[in-house]
């Protein structure tokens, strides 16, 4: 295959590429047309890596679409109300909703996806087992991980410990956690302690829910670097949401930071489902991490979908420029420079995430996946949500949007 005109970011001239077996094997200007070559004319458009989403839940997508039963817009409802989505699961049915999510996302230019999955008492390895279903059926379009996660936490909901061991026998790819949904600091502890046991064992990275709150008291984003720093765990954990780290002192966030630095802690921030923060009263508060000073550090955050439509947030169609714009005004990022963090947000920052970072990126030698988005830049591209024409994996088409908006008026 022959990409022409392609314009990639960061460079001034345009390039064509040529993929071969599935492989970037020349990226040059004005690469001769050959017979047997299949070509697509990108035409100046923007030309990059497919976007990595690496924080999903895949159990719980689409569970909302027909509304959700509260009133009370706070986490602890939400979860009250996922317990009762949760009872209702079937393998089938995860699955199903599984492979639609896949698909949305794929459709928006995403060909790699983590996503965590439910472990509890409440739905046993049902979630597990649906999603592993969707893996396999979606192995040609996109890269999945799973996350064996303890949403219900581990010590507080009996069962659990023997089921994520099940979980890691049954296939999960990494270990989750989510030390605060432990009554005490030290059963939080406890939890971070087994989730590293867990993960030694199997030699696997770790990716938590980590003090996703308002609590100025939380401390396990801290221990959790700490325990990554004994256990050698450098770049292998990352923490979803951290969002206490904002409401704590500036001393005392800028030392955590420091630690994070320190292990090459990996941070996922989410701001579109900001919205189980609860209701503040003015000043209404953000509920996201510290994004502009971790990025100032050289902390590596990314930004992904989260959920799609369940009992946390009813809203996202698995498109990283809807969510990255959304991460962009929440940072205040407004500039063609700073637009482009939010751009590495959901591409390069997120590779990185998902260790896959050596093999990614449109560089000779590389496996062939890209986009090809209609926009002359990623500051438009993320103005207009711009139409990913083509979306291709390792060297292969596997969306093409030919849509096109006709006005009918003379006007
Ligand atoms: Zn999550």
């Amino acid at each position: 295959m022959l990409i022409k005109n392609a314009k990639l970011v960061g460079r001034e001239k345009e390039m064509d590429i040529l993929i071969r077996d599935g492989i970037f094997t020349r990226i040059e200007p004005n690469i001769d047309e050959e017979n047997e070559l299949e070509i697509i004319d990108a035409k100046g458009y923007i030309v990059t890596p497919t976007f990595v989403n690496p924080h999903m839940h895949l159990d719980k997508v689409y569970t909302a679409l027909k509304g959700r039963e509260s009133e009370v817009e706070t986490l602890e409802e939400s979860i009250k109300i996922m317990h009762d989505m949760k009872r209702n699961y079937t393998v089938e049915d995860v699955k199903s909703r599984a492979i639609r999510a896949i698909k949305d996302c794929v459709s928006h230019g995403t060909t790699k996806i983590r996503t965590s999955v439910d472990i509890d008492n409440i739905i046993d390895l049902i979630g597990l087992k649906g999603v592993i279903a969707a893996k396999e059926e979606c192995n040609d379009i996109c890269d999945i991980q799973i996350v064996a996660f303890p949403q219900e936490g581990i010590f507080n909901n009996e069962g659990t410990q023997e089921l994520l061991w099940e979980a890691m026998e049954e296939g999960a790819d990494l270990i989750g956690g989510m030390p605060a949904a432990e009554w005490t600091d030290e059963y939080s502890k406890k939890h971070i302690n087994l989730v590293f046991e867990i993960a030694k064992n199997y030699d696997v990275d770790i990716d938590m829910h980590i003090d996703q709150t308002k609590d100025i008291f939380a401390r396990s984003l801290e221990y959790t670097a700490m325990r990554s720093l004994e256990e050698g765990y450098h770049g292998r954990v990352t923490g979803g949401h951290c969002t206490s780290i904002s409401y704590q002192n500036d001393a005392h966030a800028e030392k955590v930071m420091k630690l994070l630095k320190l292990v090459d802690f990996n941070v996922c921030t989410n701001p579109q489902v900001l919205a189980i923060m609860g209701i503040d009263r003015e000043p209404r508060t953000r509920g996201v991490t510290r994004i502009r000073e971790m990025v100032e550090m050289g902390i590596n955050i990314a930004t992904a979908q989260d959920t799609i439509c369940d009992g946390f947030h009813i809203f996202g169609k698995g498109d990283p420029l809807d969510y990255g714009l959304l991460c962009a005004y929440i940072s205040q990022y407004n500039t063609p420079a700073t637009v482009k963090i939010v751009f590495d947000m959901i591409t390069i920052n997120a590779a990185k995430i998902l260790r896959v970072d050596g093999s990614y990126g449109i560089k000779v030698g590389n496996k062939a996946d890209l986009n090809i988005i209609e926009a002359p830049n990623i500051q438009e591209a993320f103005r207009l949500r711009a139409d990913r024409k083509y979306v291709i994996k390792n060297g292969n088409i596997i969306v093409e949007n030919i849509s096109s908006t006709k006005f009918h008026s003379e006007i």
